[in-house]
């Protein structure tokens, strides 16, 4: 995807002005995203703020009506420092101590998805606690019998909710504070095919409605989670949001749920995003043609825990021929790799290579501290002017 040119000279902006790796988010581009993900009325959309907690960004999707899904204290807290009422935020994860409900509770969560049956008599009895109500989705993780056929691909055992077998001992009567609206399911990630969602969600639905029915709650809401793709690659296409929307549509009507929810993290904020990294040095071994780069998975982690590269091209325009480089970040560990990218051959240490769907799962999803090499600066593009949020910080500043 060919960057807007309006992005591009903020982008060289940056370069003239910074020495150090970045990322830029371009919030004019995602505004206008999310209008487009908002503008129907299918799906409640949430937004998963793991993909990108940085303030600017959790701003403008609140300015556009997302809801927000939170997953530990500081992102509950971040959230809330952007003043989002509690009111319109979700807790799912697997790690929910007492103590954390607690404190969810306090500052006025309402609505929790239980992961495990102690989630559900622990989030009662704070409730009780505290004298409120809770509204409560059930997180349901379904397998296949061995040999058939498995729609959820890997079929990873995973911590993330229960097995409709576990959750049929739950007696909903035992939990007076909580109103249990839902189930949640989402097992599958970076999905780029709405046929391929649309087949996996519909052979979700009799499982899930069986298990309502055993426990004695009407299906209201329906969360399938996250999972919406974003292409990493030149070959693979973007998924359509119009074809989500066609699939959810279909599985809103076979479901007979009153709500369907999604909470989106990579298909909301990935695309506005950008890592600025400058090139330290070209070199040739064994015939290979390798760049060194300044940043690596210190600030852009993805690369080695998902096996896929972000689409990485050169900021300059030049007119030298292509070739295929291995770029490694400065990291001494042979996993600081940030994949195989056809560049001109001519790229050299006065140059910077620009990462994009950087949005998602970057800054925050990183290994800052290993070496001492200095924390990524931050920038956002706001109505076309370019702000520094966080400055490139040096290794002195964090430690001790
Ligand atoms: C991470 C996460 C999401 C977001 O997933 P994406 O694939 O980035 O959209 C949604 N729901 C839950 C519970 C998650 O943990």
């Amino acid at each position: 995807m060919p960057i807007a040119s309006t992005t591009l000279q903020h982008l060289n902006t940056v370069a003239q002005e910074q020495f150090e790796p970045c990322f830029v988010y371009d919030l004019d581009f995602l505004r206008d995203h999310l209008s487009t993900l908002m503008d129907q009325d299918v799906v409640k959309l949430w937004y998963a703020v793991k993909a990108n907690p940085l303030s600017a960004i959790v701003r403008t999707l609140a300015e556009t009506g997302f809801r927000f899904d939170v997953a530990s204290e500081g992102e509950l807290q971040q959230v809330l420092a952007q003043e989002v009422p509690a009111s319109q935020v979700l807790n799912t994860g697997p790690a929910k101590s007492r103590r954390q409900i607690d404190k969810f509770i306090a500052l006025g969560v309402r609505t929790f998805v239980a992961e495990s049956l102690n989630q559900v008599r622990w989030l009662n009895e704070a409730a009780l606690a505290h004298d409120v109500q809770l509204q409560l989705l059930l997180r349901v993780q379904l397998r296949w019998p061995k040999g058939e056929k498995n729609p959820l691909g890997g079929d990873s055992l995973t911590p993330f909710g229960l097995d409709p077998q576990q959750w049929r001992g739950l007696y909903l009567a035992d939990y007076p504070a909580l109103q249990c609206i839902g189930v949640h399911i989402f097992q599958w990630g970076n999905m780029l095919s709405a046929d391929k969602l649309l087949s996996l969600w519909q052979q979700m639905l009799p499982p899930l409605k069986a298990l309502s029915e055993q426990l004695g709650f009407a299906l209201q809401v329906l969360d399938l989670g996250g999972g919406l793709g974003v292409p990493y690659d030149d070959n693979s296409a973007s998924l359509q949001w119009q074809d989500v929307l066609r699939a959810l549509a279909q599985i809103k009507r076979e479901s007979g749920v009153q709500e369907l929810w999604m909470e989106l993290g990579r298909y909301a904020v990935a695309e506005c995003g950008y890592y600025l990294n400058p090139v330290v040095e070209q070199k040739e071994n064994y015939g290979e043609h390798q760049l060194i780069v300044s940043g690596g998975i210190n600030h852009i982690l993805r690369p080695a825990v998902a096996g896929q590269a972000f689409p990485c091209t050169l900021l300059r325009e030049s007119q030298a021929k292509p070739r295929k480089f291995n770029i490694h970040g400065p990291l001494c560990t042979a996993l600081d790799s940030l994949g195989t990218h056809t560049l001109a051959q001519d790229v050299n240490e006065n140059d910077w290579l620009v990462f994009s769907q950087t949005g998602a799962y970057g800054f925050t999803e990183s290994m800052p501290f290993f070496l001492c090499h200095p924390m990524a600066a931050e920038y956002i593009i706001d109505n076309n002017v370019l702000h520094l949020l966080r400055e490139s910080a040096s290794a002195n500043s964090y430690l001790r």
